[in-house]
């Protein structure tokens, strides 16, 4: 059993007189269930590589307790807490083989010679790597170095896998293959793993759960769809993908609908939420730019002020009645694409995000 259990952890860095509280990590409570993915996503410096460095032992934690399967490891030193770890920069040896790097990670064990000769094997096999055994890893791409580097982690069969930032140093396309890669071998393997990331479509794509923090706290922690599609908060709506943040007056609230005025049409009825509105009341909505769409029956009318075009779509960034609207046209083959200048109508597919 390889449960993850983060307990009311706090970490506090040592600051210069005068300089703001260093608390990077406040109070933090997570769970990673076993064999799931969780990846901590945020902006630089909310505390992510904190959190990671606590569970694999590089930091103590200034309150709170870590348990990995039911064993308090908060003051266990790292060589002892059998995690394995996935850097930005590979830190492979460029002085040694690829399959001496992948050794290095269990010589440690002091296995049976035969029993380390299998496993070391194994992994070059499981990761693709068996022709490119004998060579030296500064001979490799990108991809295979950092596959390199995967190996050396997973070879010790760890019961923990963390990830910082593990895809930053590769180019778009290699990142989205790998990106994949990682997930399948991780399931394959069924480790349960904490990877760190700021990039909310790798988070999204690759998690069992994404855990949103900001200034050291969690804002949400919820599944990938979730944190799209019902964010907790306005940070969390705005931080997971492109997002119009319109201003609007709440119209009418009836048992079950509430219609939103966003300039001079009522653009939403949607189903109410938990929190009450009052008529009249003014709202922020956070509109996703998937979700609105050019529709001549539409009751919004927005003029067209730039046209990007992106193969897959057209982005449109109009201007709705003083409001900035983005949003995105996939049916442009059929419709053709609509220039500087002219008026669209729209209409919204579905409710806000987040109100
Ligand atoms: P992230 O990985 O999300 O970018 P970090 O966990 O690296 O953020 O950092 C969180 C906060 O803690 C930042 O304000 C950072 O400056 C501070 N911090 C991180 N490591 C140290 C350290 N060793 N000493 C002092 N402050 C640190
Ligand atoms: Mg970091």
């Amino acid at each position: 059993m390889s449960k993850v259990i983060f307990s009311n952890i706090s970490k506090r860095f040592p600051v210069a007189a005068g300089a703001a509280a260093g608390l990077a990590v406040d109070r933090l409570n997570l769970v990673i269930e076993e064999g799931t993915l969780v990846t901590l996503l945020g902006p630089s410096g909310c505390g992510k590589t904190t959190t990671l460095r606590m569970l694999a032992g590089f930091e103590t934690p200034s309150e709170g307790a870590i348990t990995i399967g039911g064993r308090d490891v908060t003051n266990v030193p790292v060589n002892a807490r059998n995690v394995g770890m996935v850097f930005q920069s590979y830190a492979l040896f460029p002085h040694m083989t690829v399959r001496e790097n992948v050794e290095y990670g269990v010589r440690l064990l002091n296995l049976p010679r035969q029993e380390m000769k299998d496993r070391v094997g194994s992994v070059l096999a499981t990761m693709a790597l068996e022709t490119y055994a004998d060579r030296s890893p500064s001979r490799l791409s990108g991809g295979q170095q950092q596959r390199v580097a995967l190996a050396r982690a997973v070879v010790t069969q760890p019961k923990v896998l963390l990830f910082d930032e593990p895809l930053s140093n590769l180019d778009a396309q290699l990142r989205e293959r790998m990106r994949d890669e990682l997930r399948a071998i991780q399931l394959r393997l069924g480790i349960t793993s904490l990877y760190v990331t700021h990039d909310q479509s790798e988070a999204m794509a690759i998690s069992d759960r994404v855990v949103v923090m900001r200034n050291g706290v969690i804002e949400q922690d919820d599944t990938p769809l979730n944190v799209y599609s019902r964010p907790g908060t306005g940070f969390v709506a705005e931080f997971m993908g492109k997002a119009n943040i319109l201003n609007g007056r709440i119209e009418a609230v009836d048992q079950s609908t509430l219609s939103i005025r966003i300039a001079s049409t009522v653009a939403f009825t949607l189903p109410r939420g938990s929190r009450a509105f009052r008529p009249g009341e003014e709202v922020r909505c956070v509109v996703r730019p998937e979700h609105i769409r050019v529709d001549a029956e539409g009751a919004m009318q927005a003029k067209v002020r730039r046209v990007v075009f992106q193969g897959a779509y057209v982005e449109y960034l109009t201007d709705l009645e003083g409001q900035e609207c983005v949003f995105l046209d996939s049916n442009y083959y059929r419709t053709g694409v609509a220039e500087v200048g002219q008026m669209l109508r729209l209409s919204v597919d579905s409710q806000p995000v987040w109100i």
